[in-house]
């Protein structure tokens, strides 16, 4: 039963979506089971990975190390007012803070991550000193905060006018429990399912990259659920579940409700698959699975997506619902790919 799986077929989306000049969208095309492998490489989550990628690619293009490759590409999404899911104009939580989470990891196990920190638009560059210039792995909320203005970052108001309106448009019903949206099933029939005020909940940019040398890396970062219980922290800056790499073996990276990611510590369960021989996208699938199979009624309901990229430069994804875009980048393409889908769609 659960192998009812079928590719979608979208064969259009619209460039208003894509923050790039139109030259540089790659034509969306169908996902397939077992990619060719290449390196260097840059793939990410989401139809801002497009962007994103093209800021990896110079990096790696130019023989540089993945680990800039991915703190370069992540911190376009970080940068962009217009993403309301990711960094500067991210949707507050319900008391109308924009709290940011983001995590980094290298070719050598090293690793840094940053949860609840405002402030800061770059949250990706202040994991990626945690990594570096401390003995610890992760910061949270003001001690980051306090962490990131003494080495530099500059304090700013990152609630947009624009996000500031959803909130206060959101607050006047304001469910205490936030709800996911679900990517609309016909992805090709335009745009995920909308909030009021026609924003996006959620979406996180994970990104990893096969640099020239074949090394990995990987990077996480995300504003996280909308309209979330002040302190709520999400997958996407817990090393393991938002985002894991053993460069003997690959990396993977998750977006969509981070509780079930967490619960079902995701990144690293794909890793350890494609460690037992699983190609990218059938890891990616078994870690949906489990979560479908623990929890069959409330998977049904939400989206969770999984992307991998495995030591070979070969690379797949997986989501529980249809719509989970995925960027790829190498030096013949920068394509826009769809997921996998899962046993309900
Ligand atoms: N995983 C993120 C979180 O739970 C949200 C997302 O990627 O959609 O915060």
């Amino acid at each position: 039963m659960f192998d009812r799986r079928k590719f979608i077929k979208a064969t259009a989306i619209s460039a208003s979506l894509l923050v790039v000049d139109k030259k540089s969208i790659a034509s969306v095309i169908q996902s397939s089971k077992v990619s060719a492998g290449t390196k260097p490489i840059v793939i990410s989550t989401w139809d801002f990975g497009i962007p994103a990628n093209q800021a990896a690619w110079k990096v790696l293009s130019s023989g540089g190390r993945a680990l800039d490759a991915v703190e370069a590409g992540v911190r376009v999404p970080e940068a962009d007012p217009n993403i309301q899911t990711v960094g500067y104009g991210g949707l507050p939580d319900r008391d109308g803070h924009v709290t940011l989470d983001a995590c980094i990891m290298d070719e050598f196990g090293n690793c840094g991550s940053v949860a609840g920190i405002e402030h800061i638009s770059h949250p990706i560059s202040v994991a990626r000193l945690v990594m570096e210039k401390t003995p610890h792995v992760m910061l949270v909320g003001d001690g980051a905060l306090q962490f990131a203005l003494e080495n530099g970052f500059k304090r700013e108001n990152l609630l947009t006018k624009k996000s500031e309106a959803d909130w206060r448009e959101w607050l006047k019903t304001a469910k205490y429990a936030p709800v996911m949206n679900i990517e609309n099933k016909s992805y090709d029939k335009v745009a995920p399912t909308k909030l009021p005020g026609n924003q996006y909940n959620h979406d996180t940019i994970g990104m990893l990259a096969l640099d020239a040398k074949g090394n990995l890396s990987g990077a996480c970062t995300t504003s996280g659920m909308a309209y979330k219980l002040h302190g709520r922290v999400g997958d996407s800056p817990i090393i393991g579940a938002g985002l894991y790499l053993d460069n003997e073996i690959g990396g993977a990276t998750s977006t969509g409700v981070g509780e079930e990611v967490i619960r079902n510590v995701g990144s690293f369960l794909v890793v350890e698959l494609m460690r037992q021989g699983y190609t990218p996208e059938a890891a990616c699938k078994e870690a949906v699975m489990r979560i479908i199979k623990k929890k069959p009624d409330i998977a049904k309901n939400i989206q969770v997506g999984f992307l991998a990229l495995n030591k070979k430069g070969e690379y797949g994804a997986y989501a529980i619902q249809t719509g989970f875009s995925y960027a790829v980048c190498d030096e013949k393409k920068n394509d826009l790919l769809i997921a996998g889908k899962s046993y309900y769609n």
